[in-house]
């Protein structure tokens, strides 16, 4: 059978990604939604065929616990909000999947991963590129040196942000700026082509040349991390402009995709000449990656899981405290 997943927050990603996705997975359906707001409720409703017992809003959501129909959580909502309702879907005895970043401090991270822990169901992190076919092939060609050492990496991801009032401004909602929403991917993207985690981070903010805008948070940030293979690596997150690209030089040839962190089709290329990968949906891919062990009662790759989730958000901090002190932190320590 199918896993019946519950969305939890019907904002841009879960309309348009996640609800069309689950129309085309094999592993897990469309099954119930929660939502503060009743006219997205009937709208849902209507199109993706969900019974009313399967709709919720933020009061009612730990009812959840009674119904036998879901069998998932997905969080899908602010940042800042993420730790309390996988903690919530962890008490109501539901396997969660969680968007990035994971929380906006690792503490919250453990906590929702020793929530799960504890209702004995797993946690997975929106990590769709660990099931998308061209980000998979350069985690090959960097961890199996088939070009050689990695020496160096740019990694950028970048786009421009619209609307002034938005939550992804505020740094009470989001936890930062383009750092937390796609400078993550930005960060992922050095540490699956090396397979190691970084060793020290530098890092910069640009100046802002809408200060009014970005009051907050950063608009644009770049960091270094070197690891401990010898490969160093250079990024930028921005919400001034966009930019999308991962590069990694070798000893003898290099790699790149570009773009390499949106919704596809990914594209990429080699010193020897282009990938040629099959084009996924990669919200399916992943939500079916995900289901499938869950079904199987495996336990879900360390690449998706919470504790992949509080890395990343360990080296997000780190890199806005080396940007804030202006000084190269050592990770290891
Ligand atoms: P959005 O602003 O479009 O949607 C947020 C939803 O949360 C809205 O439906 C809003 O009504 C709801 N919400 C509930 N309480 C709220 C509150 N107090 N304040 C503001 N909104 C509230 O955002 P989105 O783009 O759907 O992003 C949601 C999450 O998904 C974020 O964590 C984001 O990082 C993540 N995301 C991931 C990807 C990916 O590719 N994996 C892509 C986009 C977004």
């Amino acid at each position: 059978r199918k896993l019946g997943i519950a969305l939890v927050g019907l904002g841009g990603y879960s309309k348009n990604q996640l609800a069309p996705a689950l129309q085309q997975t094999q592993h897990c359906r469309l099954a119930g939604i929660v939502t503060g707001t009743p006219s997205k409720a009937t709208e849902w409703m209507q199109k993706y065929n969900i019974p009313k017992e399967n709709v919720y809003d933020y009061k009612n959501f730990d009812r959840i616990a009674d119904n036998k129909d879901i069998d998932v959580i997905y969080v899908v909502l602010p940042n800042s909000m993420h730790a309390e309702y996988v903690i919530k879907a962890a008490q109501a005895g539901k396997h969660v999947i969680c968007e990035k970043p994971m929380a906006i401090y690792p503490k919250e991270c453990q906590a929702m991963i020793d929530a799960c822990k504890k209702a004995n169901k797993q946690l997975a992190i929106g990590y769709r590129l660990h099931y998308e076919p061209f980000t998979r092939e350069v985690m090959r060609l960097g961890q199996e040196k088939v070009f050689g050492a990695v020496k160096f990496i740019e990694s950028s991801d970048g786009f421009r942000s619209g609307d002034p009032t938005q939550w992804r401004l505020k740094k009470s909602m989001a936890g930062g700026g383009p750092l937390m929403d796609v400078g993550i991917y930005a960060v992922q993207g050095t540490r699956y082509i090396t397979g190691e985690e970084p060793i020290t981070v530098s890092a910069q903010f640009a100046p802002k040349t809408d200060p009014v805008k970005f009051k907050d948070v950063e608009e644009t940030m770049f960091w270094q991390f070197e690891f401990p293979g010898g490969a160093v690596s250079n990024s930028t997150t921005s919400y001034a402009a966009g930019v999308e690209r991962l590069y990694a030089s070798c000893e003898k040839g290099w790699f790149e995709l570009s773009p390499a962190f949106g919704y596809g089709p990914l594209k990429g290329r080699t010193s020897k000449g282009p990938i040629e990968m099959p084009i996924v949906n990669h919200q399916a891919a992943h939500m079916d990656g995900v289901c499938k062990d869950l079904i199987d009662g495996k336990q879900l790759p360390d690449h998706v899981t919470g504790a992949e989730g509080m890395r990343d958000v360990t080296l997000l901090q780190a890199i806005y405290r080396a940007a804030e002190t202006g000084r190269k932190i050592n990770l290891k320590a």
